[in-house]
């Protein structure tokens, strides 16, 4: 899938190793939460030890772990987009106002797509 990308030099060689530990990790916690969900529905046909049985019954537990596989799919796939834009050249560009994202950020968040203040509108915005 990797298409060849041209070599990285300094700031975007830190970037790109940022983005693949950021992609392990989530990698990592995805098949975590996946083998989890996964014990549940088979918790039935295995007779598992009650502490699982009783993780299993927990409802809300299992839901969560659901929607948290969803939103680490998510994370995975702004991963992915950052990536190409490193390869392109247009990495740590916010894709609103077209500033530079601040370092800072990128540092804590390496798979960001807008900057602070785009950022901010836009939880203003959705906050109504
Ligand atoms: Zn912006």
């Amino acid at each position: 899938m990797t298409k060849k990308m041209r070599p990285l030099e300094g700031k975007e060689k830190e970037y790109f190793d940022n983005l693949m530990q950021a992609r392990e990790a989530v990698t990592q916690q995805m098949q975590y939460h996946a083998e989890d969900a996964l014990d549940c529905s088979n918790a039935d046909k295995r007779g598992v030890t009650t502490h699982m049985a009783d993780a299993c019954s927990d409802n809300s537990r299992h839901e969560m772990e659901l929607r948290m596989l969803t939103e680490e799919g998510d994370v995975l796939q702004l991963i992915e987009d950052a990536l190409q834009r490193l390869a392109d050249g247009e990495y740590g560009k916010c894709q609103e106002c077209g500033n530079p994202i601040q370092e800072g950020r990128l540092k804590i968040r390496p798979y960001a797509i807008f900057c602070v203040k785009c950022k901010e509108k836009h939880e203003r915005e959705m906050r109504g």
